[in-house]
């Protein structure tokens, strides 16, 4: 007699479950028991799923989902949910992120159906906490385009945003990618993670040109990513100081031009002020 405990069904729905992107002791609790108690999987590919579920002693129905299948498909799948839960997945990993998985949420909310996210691993977030790059503001980017000139327009149309750049990234382009970058974000520190949550993981920073001869001798193997550090601070000279002065004084009294240019340069208040006076007396 099986006296194991009966698992409670879930509420119908659509319920977002991250997978682990490598470890596989990084599946999450919640995420094991979801994946024990809904009435199927939508997954990426049935193999690497079913791998999971049985690492996980669990059987399900697995059905194969990417945003590109065809929209009757989906629709059919969406439809399922009023009245079955769904897991969807993906091979590895925060489902929709540079996954599938952006078209079926989309479409299951519009058509009303009850989403839930499960968190848990994401290459994106675990390299960026390693990199040891500023991470108060951060823009993810997906993969870089593999053709050159298409390449260096997504690297310069990025140039300027004062945040750190994470990109997903493979073995074979990396040396072309940090070369590109070299050329397109001259004097910023990069970070290249790899085979994260894996036995070989490394996390190494430079120069893209460290890097890129790095790399050219030692060829890398498995899932890597690439992250940008934020362009440095542009120091604000006195001439800056004293052109935004003048034209704030245009339209403002002296104690709110001296806040404003103070707080969009961060220099002194005080030595602004005198700034502002002399300015005046001019
Ligand atoms: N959805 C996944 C996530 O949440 O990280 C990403 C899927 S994307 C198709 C696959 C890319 O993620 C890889 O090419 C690599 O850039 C990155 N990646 C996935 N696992 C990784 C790992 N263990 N170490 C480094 N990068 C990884």
């Amino acid at each position: 007699m099986n006296n194991e405990p009966l698992q409670e069904p879930l509420s119908a729905g659509l319920y977002i479950v991250a997978t682990p992107i490598g470890n596989l002791a990084d599946i999450t609790m919640r995420a094991a028991d979801v994946l024990a108690r809904c009435d199927g999987v939508a997954c990426e590919d049935t193999r690497v799923t079913g791998k999971l579920l049985k690492h996980l002693g669990i059987s399900k129905p697995l059905w194969r989902y990417n945003d590109h299948s065809e929209a009757r498909d989906r629709q059919r799948l969406i439809d399922s949910m009023h009245s079955r839960s769904v897991v969807l997945v993906s091979d590895a990993g925060t489902p929709l992120i540079s996954d599938p998985g952006f078209r079926l949420v989309r479409d299951a909310r519009e058509a009303g159906i009850q989403v839930t996210s499960l968190p848990g691993a994401c290459a994106a977030i675990t390299g960026l906490t390693l990199s040891g790059l500023p991470n108060d503001r951060f823009l993810f980017a997906g993969f870089l385009p593999n053709k050159d000139k298409a390449r260096n327009d997504m690297l310069a149309g990025v140039a300027d945003i004062d945040a750190t750049l994470i990109f997903y990234e493979t073995g074979p382009r990396l040396v072309k990618s940090l070369s590109a970058i070299e050329t397109e974000l001259p004097g910023r520190e990069v970070s290249v993670a790899r085979e994260l949550t894996k036995l070989y993981e490394e996390c190494r920073t430079g120069s893209p040109a460290e890097l890129a001869d790095h790399y050219t001798a030692h060829p890398p193997k498995g899932e890597i990513v690439l992250m940008v550090g934020p362009p440095e601070e542009k120091s604000v000279g006195e001439d800056d100081a004293d052109a935004m002065l003048s034209e704030a004084l245009q339209t403002m009294k002296a104690s709110q031009a001296v806040a404003m240019v103070a707080k969009a340069t961060g220099l002194d208040r005080k030595m602004l002020y005198t700034r502002a006076m002399e300015l005046r007396a001019k």
